[in-house]
């Protein structure tokens, strides 16, 4: 089979490795059939993250057709169609049963090949009704942003509380970013602030429900956010970058005792903690509850039309041509690069 690795920063190689095998009793064989690059994955691609040469591929994002179970498996059965999300909750011990689902340091990682063995599959996995065929391309995009990216952005939402009426800002115009404004106006937000300075993110962000957009970065964003809140500041702030610059203002454009949900990689370990002490903020956030949000909420708005998140997929790539489809989120001609794996 053929899979991604990382030649070099920068360079991406097709290798043709065996086929993963079942090595536990509750892992589950997958044929892939849609996965992308995420935001994430260009940490590596850019070098941020070392890359030594040789290391496989960091995609954790797939819709895919079960190709074998474990003997412990279940819940799905070989032929099925599942969304693999990047986290692989147990589903039963008392961090899932609480919602947080992303407990485990077991995520995915290499899933941009053409299998992969994911595992506790038993409760991770989403089982998507019928088979691919049955559905549009648009629908396709939307349900493998159900494997991160749109839970992503409602984890963001859901820890900072967001709830009918409230104004929030959402930090950050990438896929994850985008999707939080959609989630925000799930939750019933009224007022939604993007922070994007390109045309067509800006765009799909008023499509997903932003009701105003700030371009400026640090003091003068802090001072836009104010202006825009009439002096209060906001009552969610959802953290979608990483960056310092990004958090710290996350931090100063919260009203007193206002949630900054932050679903942004961090990037250094440090924060000023000193502002959200004197302003009462409170901190949440963390890796997402992908599967939890996808069986509750997601899955249905996904497939009732409700929400169409698919459209952060603006171009799409072959397996062969993954090269590209990093390149072209490195260099910000897209905003989400969607493959097709035959
Ligand atoms: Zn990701
Ligand atoms: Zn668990």
């Amino acid at each position: 089979m053929k899979k991604a690795f990382f030649a070099k920063a920068g360079q991406m190689e097709l290798k043709d490795v065996e086929k993963p095998r079942i090595q536990a009793a509750d892992d589950v064989i997958l044929k892939i059939v849609r996965t992308c690059v995420c935001g994430s994955d260009l940490w590596y691609f850019r070098g941020i993250n070392p890359v030594k040469g040789g290391e496989e591929n960091s995609g954790h994002e797939a819709l895919a057709i079960v190709e074998e179970v474990g003997d412990d498996i279940t819940t799905v059965k070989p032929g099925d169609f599942v969304i693999a999300p990047f986290t692989h909750g147990c589903g039963h011990c008392t961090a899932c049963r609480a919602g947080f689902d992303s407990h485990t340091d077991n995520f995915s990682n290499g899933v941009q090949g053409e299998y992969y063995r994911f595992a506790h599959g038993q409760w991770s996995l989403v089982k998507v009704p019928g088979q691919p065929s049955d559905y549009s391309e648009g629908m396709l995009k939307s349900l493998l942003t159900l494997a991160d990216v749109m839970a992503t952005g409602y984890h963001a939402a859901r820890v900072a509380n967001v709830k009918a009426g409230d104004t929030v800002v959402v930090m950050g115009d990438g896929a994850v970013g985008l999707c939080a404004i959609i989630a925000a106006k799930m939750r019933g937000a009224k007022k939604i602030i993007s922070t994007s300075r390109h045309a067509d993110r800006k765009a799909l962000a008023k499509e997903f429900g932003a009701t105003d957009n700030v371009a400026e970065r640090g003091d003068e964003a802090v001072k836009k956010i104010m202006e825009l809140t009439h002096g209060a500041g906001a009552d969610a702030v959802l953290e979608c970058v990483g960056t310092e610059q990004s958090t710290d203002t996350a931090m100063k454009v919260g009203r007193p005792g206002a949630i900054v949900g932050r679903v942004g990689l961090p990037h250094t370990p440090k924060q000023d903690m000193t502002t959200p002490f004197y302003k009462n903020t409170i901190v949440a956030g963390g890796p997402a509850s992908v599967t939890t949000y996808d069986k509750a909420v997601l899955l249905k708005a996904a497939l009732d039309g409700e929400i169409n998140p698919g459209k952060v997929f603006t171009e799409t790539f072959t397996l062969d041509q993954i090269q590209e489809a990093y390149q072209a989120m490195a260099d910000r001609q897209v905003i989400k690069s969607y493959v097709v794996i035959d």
